[in-house]
């Protein structure tokens, strides 16, 4: 079974973290040990998991991504979007997390966050628990 995780974004580039909601989702599920799987089912966002400490990190990823690839920069894409569509690709659209004793096995300072490179938005984020 596959579950949703419902994000409503407030910018046109922001990093929400959502470890909470996954998380929560694994616990739903009553897997112990196995295999959490997330997938961005969206062509202008993405996924990543990165430091959830300090929210300055998540200011450095989205100013960096829009100094490589910025808005209106010739693209062939007609729909003013098409820096979106390349930070989403550069990103990437799933991420894996293994489950240990019921809880993502993240690191210290990790956490999964969402991507939004064209919001605000109603996005949404697949995630499938696959006990070992
Ligand atoms: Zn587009």
């Amino acid at each position: 079974m596959v579950h949703y995780i419902n994000v409503r974004t407030g910018s046109r580039n922001e990093l929400v973290d959502i470890t909470d909601e996954v998380q929560a989702v694994v616990e739903e599920t009553g897997i112990k040990e196995g295999v959490c799987y997330l997938y961005v089912p969206h062509t202008t966002a993405a996924i990543t998991i990165n430091e959830g400490a300090d929210p300055s990190v998540k200011d450095d990823i989205i100013n960096t991504l829009q100094k490589l690839i910025p808005p209106g920069a010739g693209y062939a894409h007609m729909e003013g979007n098409a820096d979106s569509h390349v930070k989403s690709t550069i990103v990437g659209a799933t991420e894996i997390v293994f489950v240990e004793n019921g809880k993502l096995l993240l690191g210290t300072w990790q956490a999964i966050f969402f991507c939004e490179f064209d919001g605000p938005r109603h996005r949404r984020v697949a995630v499938k628990v696959v006990g070992q």
